[in-house]
């Protein structure tokens, strides 16, 4: 099973996403967006181990919280990121573009690639590339939970912006219907900003995917 607390945080009150076996204690953050020392201390508080940061991009407001999560862990965990965001990740994620500073922490180490499994305890997450939005976003699919971590793709009657550097709208479609339309309706999306949703609900609702 797999335990989830979500984070609301940061300036683009970014979603970030704590997630555990609590079975091992073995946990990870997907998108440490901001104040990463709550990430730690809920984690700390529940007596998970934070062995692992996967990024579903490099967005600033993503990212912006793993600086201090490596920094109060020990050993700081490494860090995912599929390679085509490594530029974006290496300009901070864009952030000196909207007037802010953030401390990204740790250089990546894992290159996260499309179809690749990872473990977290007893659970496996599948990583799914879904450019569009940045090109390098992927997606964690946790089948045995039916959950999607959707990242920037798509929204609760939304989609993800295009409009900045790497961005591309019709890719961004094909990944949604590919990576997340794909999947049974029943499946959760958990996305980078507001509600959660459904495969379902979206598919039938989401006035971007008529
Ligand atoms: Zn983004
Ligand atoms: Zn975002």
């Amino acid at each position: 099973m797999l335990k989830i607390v979500t984070f609301t945080l940061g300036p683009a009150m970014t979603n970030a996403y704590l997630i555990a076996d609590p079975e091992t204690s073995e946990a990870a953050v997907i998108d440490p967006a901001w104040d990463g020392h709550l990430i730690v201390g809920e984690a700390e508080k529940n007596g998970w181990r934070i062995g692992n940061i996967w990024l579903t991009h490099a967005h600033f407001d993503h990212i912006g919280g793993a600086g201090a999560v490596a920094d109060k862990s020990s050993p700081p965990p490494p860090v995912a990121l599929h390679p085509q965001d490594y530029p974006l990740w290496r300009a901070q994620g864009g952030a000196p573009f909207f007037g802010v500073r953030i401390d990204p922490g740790p250089e990546p180490t894992i290159d996260l690639h499309h179809g690749q499994i990872l473990h977290l305890g007893s659970n496996q997450l599948q990583v799914r590339y879904a450019p569009g939005h940045t090109p390098g976003h992927v997606v964690f699919y946790c089948q045995s939970e039916k959950v999607l971590f959707c990242g920037d793709v798509i929204f609760q009657g939304s989609i993800g912006r295009t409009d900045l550097p790497g961005g591309d709208f019709n890719t961004l479609i094909d990944s949604i219907r590919e990576q997340v339309l794909s999947l049974p309706d029943e499946t959760r999306l958990l996305s980078g900003h507001g509600p959660e949703t459904t495969v379902g609900r979206e598919r039938r609702y989401n006035p971007f995917l008529e």
